[in-house]
């Protein structure tokens, strides 16, 4: 596994866990707005963390953590990921993943395997506006599949969307809930720029809460819990 971040410890990653976060470093988008260049651009990959060290602390740590959640970067890209998986299983981690869903197929093997407990999957616009957005060629049946997955995998899942007012106009974040119609939850992320993948993003400009809560209020009429965060 390339790893390219390790917390040890994280009390909001986790829905109602103690959970650690890895990390996975490399993305086969290239979302503007990215708060993680580092593990997506690799002329500002920094060195990876050993594995072996990470899976030395999660075992003792076993019985104090709950959760173990791997993002990224896009877990999905890792050829590695499934023994690993299964290494954090075997000690009693439940697993969240985090998933731009671009990869239906690594989900898939997941899902059926049950090697995750809890999937949460960025939305990151409209169908047809995808590749605009990831400023990647993005196939929207890949995205579909991924979401038909999760939604029916029987596992805790939410989808989320990171607003960003230029890219998103109202109207396309309440598009993007109806892709998930009866979703469990769906969060609408705040876009709150410190770090960009993109570096002119860093002066975009965010939607209020007040803005946001507008828009929550329409998504909570499509899908089965909406919030913002
Ligand atoms: S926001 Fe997620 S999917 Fe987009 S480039 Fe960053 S890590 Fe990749």
């Amino acid at each position: 596994m390339k790893i390219g971040g390790f917390q040890k410890v994280s009390l909001i990653d986790y829905p109602g866990r103690i959970s650690a976060v890895v990390f996975t470093q490399g993305c086969n988008f290239r979302c503007p707005f990215c708060h993680n260049p580092e593990l997506v651009d690799p002329e500002r990959f920094e060195g990876l963390s050993p594995e072996a060290e990470i899976l030395t602390f999660l075992e003792k740590r076993k019985g104090r953590l709950d959760a173990v959640v791997i993002t990224g970067g896009e877990p999905t890209l890792q050829p590695e990921l499934t023994p690993f998986i299964i290494h954090l299983k075997a000690m009693g981690y439940r697993i969240k993943l985090d998933t731009n869903g671009a990869l239906p197929d690594v989900l898939e093997e997941m899902l059926g395997r049950k090697l995750v407990d809890y999937v949460a999957m960025d939305i990151k616009a409209p169908l047809q506006r995808y590749s605009e957005v990831t400023k990647t060629k993005t196939d929207g049946q890949r995205i579909l599949k991924s979401i038909s997955l999760i939604m029916g995998s029987g596992v805790d899942y939410e989808f989320r969307t990171t607003a960003v007012k230029s890219l998103l106009a109202p109207e396309d974040l309440e598009e993007i809930g109806r892709l998930v119609p009866g979703a469990k939850r769906f969060v609408l992320q705040k876009f709150v720029p410190t770090k960009t993948l993109d570096r002119s993003y860093i002066h975009e400009s965010s939607y209020s809460d007040g803005e946001l809560k507008a828009i929550v209020e329409k998504l909570a009429a499509i899908v089965e819990k909406a919030t913002h965060r």
